[in-house]
């Protein structure tokens, strides 16, 4: 299956739904950054918790950003996404084993631990939209149903789910993200709870070969789902040497003359898909030109 998020409405208009299959780019992730299981398992979470808010913004330049800054070994994650599904992040300490729960599964929450979630959204206004709220679990699904319900008044359940093989690398990677929107009769939220509540782990679905249709089919279809569109979602960098030319512009002509005075070329590596790009003496002498003109 190639990775894609779902979108549907389902009783009438009172409920908004997403469902996403992400295990190739998550897969992705693992190879670039390297990471253990259980720092596979967070950050796959995050991008698809990402990827499944970034559609949810209406312009094809909005960008949304995930932040989460905690106290547990991973110190912390970063996720971006836009409206088309194009998703990218890192976590801070990618080499972070630790021993799995009792149950067999990976500690996500001990791995995360306490902190702060914050999400960014960039809409093209004057200022960004951002919210934030604390960790609940560190388990981030748990930490993305509390933000939703306090910080943007929008009551929904989040499951996300990360499934790694024998190997380390990912076998299955998905979730849904539910939403009562405003209106939403209090007969149709007990049964959509009551069936989510009695629902097999995501994994296990997506390990049963359900597509992310059929996961909203069983959660939604007693109250009548109706799906709307089927975005490809993909792992996408959009670095390039030009746009690290301009942040190297963008620190200042004091900086570059320091860069510069050290007498060798600087190398400077892209967080999100580990792409190093070399700078000569001659091109930081350039873009001092650029910062002084400026
Ligand atoms: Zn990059």
């Amino acid at each position: 299956m190639t990775d894609y998020i779902a979108r549907a409405i389902a009783a009438g208009n009172q409920i908004r739904a997403f469902a996403a299959t992400t295990k190739n780019l998550v897969e992705r992730a693992r190879q670039i950054h390297h990471t253990t299981p259980v720092a596979t398992a967070a950050l796959g979470r995050l991008l698809t918790v990402g990827a499944m808010m970034g559609v949810m913004m209406k312009n094809p330049r909005d960008v949304l950003t995930l932040q989460i800054k905690c106290s547990g070994p991973l110190r912390g994650l970063l996720v971006t996404a836009d409206a088309s599904a194009n998703v990218k992040g890192y976590v801070h300490r990618p080499q972070v084993d630790l021993p799995l729960k009792a149950n067999g599964k990976l500690d996500v929450g001990k791995a995360v631990g306490k902190g702060v979630l914050s999400v960014i959204k960039d809409l093209g206004l004057k200022e960004p939209y951002v919210g934030r709220t604390k960790l609940i679990s560190g388990e981030i699904a748990e930490d993305f149903t509390y933000y939703f319900t306090h910080s943007e008044q929008m009551p929904s359940a989040v499951a996300l789910g990360v499934l790694i093989d024998t190997d380390y690398t990912v076998r299955q990677a998905g979730g849904f993200i539910i939403q009562v929107l405003p209106g939403c009769s209090e007969s149709v939220v007990g049964l959509v709870e009551d069936k989510i509540s009695r629902m097999a782990a995501v994994t296990s679905l997506l390990e049963q070969q359900l597509s992310p249709e059929a996961i909203l089919e069983q959660v939604l279809g007693d109250v009548g789902v109706k799906f709307q569109e089927r975005i490809p979602a993909q792992y996408a960098c959009n670095c390039t040497k030009e746009r690290v030319e301009k942040a190297i512009i963008s620190i200042g002509k004091k900086e570059i003359e320091e860069l510069i005075a050290a007498r060798e070329p600087i190398e400077v590596n892209c967080h999100f898909c580990n792409t190093t790009y070399v700078l000569t003496q001659q091109e930081l002498e350039k873009l001092l030109e650029e910062a002084t003109g400026a």
